[in-house]
C-alpha cells in the first residue's frame, strides 16, 4: 500500500463537477481517498488565458504501482474530455498530476516524482499545505509549509469558500 498525493486542475468546462467526478472515479478504480483539500482558484501559470483554474489536492492510499497509477489517471483524464497532445500549459478540462508517492524518488521517461515543479507553484503548495503541511519533500528535505513560505511564485491563489451542504 502506498500513499499518493495528487493535484487535479481544470480551467474549462464545469471545472468543479469534472474534478468531483474524477475524484469519484479515482475512488472507484484507483484507491481510497484519505483526504481532500478545499477547491482553490488560481491564475493560469506559465501561459495566459482568461479562464481561471480550479485546483484541489487529494491524498489516497493505493495498492497500484506508480506506473500503473499513472496509466489509470491518464485514462480518467481522457474519459473526462482531456484532449491528447495539447501544447504544454494550455487551457484544459482536466489535468491530474502525481505530486508525491510516500517518500519515493522516481525519474523515468514517463514519471518524475516528486513532481518536478511543485515547489515553484503556489497553486500546488497552497492546497497541498492544507492537507499535508508537515509532509517532507524527499529531495529538498523541507516540509510543504516551509516550501510554501519560501516560494517566490506571486500568482494569485484563493481558497474557494463553499457553503456547507
Ligand atoms: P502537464 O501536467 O505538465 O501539463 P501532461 O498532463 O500532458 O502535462 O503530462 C505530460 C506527461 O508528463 C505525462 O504523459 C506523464 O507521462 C508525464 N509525467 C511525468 N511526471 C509526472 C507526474 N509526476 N505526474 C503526472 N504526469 C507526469
Ligand atoms: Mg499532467
Amino acid at each position: 500500500m502506498k500513499k499518493y498525493y495528487l493535484l487535479l486542475g481544470s480551467n474549462i468546462g464545469n471545472s468543479i463537477n469534472v474534478i468531483n467526478k474524477c475524484i469519484e472515479e479515482i475512488e472507484n478504480n484507483v484507491g481510497v481517498i484519505l483526504n481532500r483539500s478545499s477547491f482553490y482558484i488560481s491564475e493560469p501559470w506559465g501561459f495566459s488565458s482568461n479562464n481561471m483554474f480550479y485546483n484541489i489536492a487529494i491524498e489516497i492510499a493505493s495498492l497500484l504501482k506508480p506506473e500503473d497509477l499513472l496509466e489509470y489517471i491518464k485514462n480518467i483524464e481522457l474519459a473526462n474530455g482531456r484532449i491528447k497532445n495539447e501544447t504544454q500549459w494550455s487551457d484544459r478540462i482536466i489535468d491530474i498530476d502525481i505530486l508525491f508517492i510516500d517518500n519515493m524518488i522516481i525519474n523515468t521517461p514517463n514519471l518524475t516524482v516528486p513532481h518536478k515543479l511543485l515547489h515553484k507553484r503556489m497553486f500546488v503548495l497552497k492546497p497541498l499545505s492544507q492537507i499535508a503541511g508537515e509532509l517532507i519533500h524527499p529531495i529538498f528535505n523541507q516540509n510543504i509549509n516551509s516550501l510554501l513560505k519560501e516560494c517566490d511564485d506571486k500568482s494569485n491563489v484563493k481558497k474557494l469558500i463553499t457553503p456547507n451542504i
